[in-house]
């Protein structure tokens, strides 16, 4: 495995990608494990995060008091699957700022092609947490890093909740640099390049547009 590849073990991450994935699970419940399934990985992703103290009174003492450094965020939603990843980072973290990168396939060329992009300004001085739910061929997360990175950010990490293993092995060969958190890694991709078993379209099923345009 590579260095910076994280996949979350935590059994409360598993679990929950369990009811995710059941075919069964309603609309509802699904659009809810997601925001709580983003909420244990963003727990990962500021694992890490600079803390100072700040002097401050209990009702008992005074205190030496741990803070985050400052150290500021911003979280990009991979439309249009990645925003409800989006709501459990924000539950966590209210005060990152936001940005969306919205890509389609071109159905010929097979090529990712961009159709929306707006970040923060000052994504150079952030942390920058790209988020896409499921990595299938990587192709889409790669020109999503590609952006950012042309954008000015520097320090990235990237989550998904299921990835192929083709989907690492791709961002890896062309952001070696770029962290990966990821809730688990399923075996391969279909020829319609699902993940399999994964749990289907993560769009469809959280906004329950299974079988529209
Ligand atoms: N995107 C999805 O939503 N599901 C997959 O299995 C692959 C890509």
């Amino acid at each position: 495995m590579y260095p910076t590849v994280h996949v979350v073990g935590h059994p409360l991450v598993q679990h929950k990608l369990t009811l995710m994935r059941r075919k069964e699970t309603p609309t509802a419940e699904f659009r809810r494990l997601l925001r709580e399934i983003a909420m244990l990985l963003a727990y990962e992703v500021t694992r890490d995060l600079p803390l100072t103290t700040e002097r401050i009174e209990t009702p008992v003492a005074p205190m030496q008091a741990p803070v985050l450094e400052g150290k500021k965020l911003c979280v990009i939603s991979i439309l249009r699957a990645g925003n409800g990843l989006l709501d459990g980072f924000l539950d966590l973290i209210p005060s990152a700022r936001v940005g969306h990168i919205g890509l389609y396939r071109d159905p010929q060329t097979l090529v990712p092609v961009e159709y929306y992009m707006k970040v923060p300004q000052d994504i150079g001085d952030r942390l920058t947490v790209v988020l896409d739910p499921m990595l299938a061929t990587g192709h889409s997360a790669v020109a999503a890093l590609d952006r950012v990175k042309a954008a000015g950010a520097t320090q990235i990490t990237i989550v998904h909740i299921i990835a192929a293993p083709e989907g690492v092995q791709t961002v890896q060969d062309a952001h070696p640099d770029v962290r990966m958190v990821i809730g688990a890694i399923d075996p391969g991709l279909n020829e319609l390049a699902y993940i399999v078993p994964g749990l289907g379209d993560a769009g469809d099923r959280q906004f329950g547009t299974a079988g529209h345009g």
